[in-house]
């Protein structure tokens, strides 16, 4: 099919041709041609509650009467103020402020602006650099970039336009956490914050992490006077079995991103929400002091309808019991497939389940089996992972995990 359309992480000339969707409902791709596909990926691990859900449609339609879109500078509306308060009561105390945007890369963007000048604000200068870890993933926009890890291949021909940040391991020991601190107070007067996909680091691999890890770095942080900012542009809303990852280490970030899930897969919003201690060096008499980034279309009534509308379904729908219930199908069906000569690691956690191989997956070969058995998936070099929407069904969740294991006694 001839399209003008620029593709993502593709080569365009090679790539196989994408499929034609007409439609999305629940966890299927109608397809134009009258396929369909069952989803396991949930676009990208945005649709939390399956496609089309009628309240967040509803929601939609109804604010779109009312008014699709009004600037946020100088003005303010209801779905904004109504869904920031939900959102800065995340974090623990109060005061807490809610910077929105439209995607997830430009939510951290904000967030090390916003640690940056956290810094300056107060008189500070020369902190103005980040920890990340090695297998980190926070977008595509320079300054995210800059934090992703270093060695990843989908960033390497901007290595020299990048900033030059400090990435290390994630420390999973005692010793790799001495070794942590170690590194961390070697560099404290150029570090602006740490920042860490809590408890799953899910683009460039989805690779694991403890609770005790992350409780280590959070307390190193603390204790160092750093600002630790936590991305769960993927883990939040439920990914990891809690509404957010960082409930099960039982901590406060300094700064969180949000994005992704936050409109239940429906429309283009994230957010960085900042505790009142990290804002209030902003608040002074002087213009010097604020903030200055500003998304053109940050807050837009549409999108923050849709994202009240899927917080309210946390709420009166079964979410978090549906991944825990997940979680145990994943291990059902896949961790057998751990006796497989090429499979080096099965991993689940919440309503994340990952297969990977001991060398990388042809993508289009791959992605050809699946569709041939009605299936969407998508691996990550080395992975083929599972993230559906929650409300899936345990022979759906089946269906998606024997055409993994066929597939790897089929073409392995
Ligand atoms: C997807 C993702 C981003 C980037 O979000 P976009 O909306 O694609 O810009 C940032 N951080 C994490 C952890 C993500 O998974």
């Amino acid at each position: 099919m001839e399209h003008p359309l620029w593709l993502p992480y593709c080569q365009m000339k090679t790539a196989r041709p994408p499929e034609f969707v007409a439609r999305n409902e629940g966890v299927t791709l109608h397809l134009a041609d009258g396929r369909q596909l069952l989803d396991g990926i949930a676009s990208w691990w945005t649709a939390c509650h399956g496609y089309n859900h009628p309240d967040i449609v509803s929601a939609i339609s109804q604010q779109a009467r009312e008014m699709s879109h009004v600037m946020l500078g100088g003005l303010v509306h209801q779905p904004a103020i109504r869904l920031g308060e939900r959102l800065a009561r995340l974090i623990p105390g109060s005061n807490n402020k809610v910077f929105f945007s439209d995607s997830g890369s430009v939510a951290v963007e904000a967030a090390l602006k916003i640690a940056t000048q956290h810094w300056i604000n107060q008189g500070v200068s020369g902190k103005n650099r980040f920890v990340c870890f090695q297998g980190a993933y926070h977008g595509d926009t320079a300054g995210a970039m800059s934090v992703c890890d270093p060695e990843d291949s989908m960033h390497s021909h901007f290595k020299g336009f990048l900033l030059k940040q400090f990435p290390t391991p994630i420390p999973q020991t005692e010793n790799e956490l001495a070794t942590f601190k170690e590194f961390l107070s070697k560099h404290q007067s150029e570090v602006a914050g740490v920042i860490l996909e809590p408890l799953i680091q899910m683009a460039a691999g989805i690779r694991f992490h403890s609770v005790a890890s992350l409780r280590g770095i959070a307390n190193v942080c603390r204790e160092m006077g750093i600002l630790l900012i936590l991305d769960e542009v993927a883990t939040g809303f439920g990914r990891t079995g809690t509404l957010f990852a960082f409930e099960q280490a039982n901590l406060k970030p300094d700064i969180l991103c949000v994005g992704k899930g936050l409109t239940g897969g429906s429309l283009p919003l994230a957010a960085t929400i900042a505790t009142d201690f990290v804002y209030q060096p902003f608040h002074s008499d002087s213009q010097s002091h604020a903030l200055m980034h500003g998304p053109t279309y940050m807050g837009n009534p549409i999108a923050c309808a849709a994202a009240n509308a899927s917080l309210d379904l946390f709420e009166k729908e079964p979410r978090l019991e549906q991944v825990h219930e997940l979680q145990d199908w994943l291990n059902e069906y896949l961790q057998p497939l751990q006796a497989h000569p090429h499979v080096l690691d099965v991993r689940c956690r919440g309503a994340v389940g990952a297969v990977q191989l001991d060398r990388e997956i042809p993508l289009q070969t791959a992605t050809d089996y699946f569709v041939n058995r009605g299936c969407w998936l998508r691996p990550l070099r080395d992975v083929i992972y599972l993230a559906p929407s929650f409300p899936i069904e345990k022979p759906q969740v089946e269906t998606l995990c024997s055409a993994i294991g066929d597939y790897l006694t089929d073409q392995w």
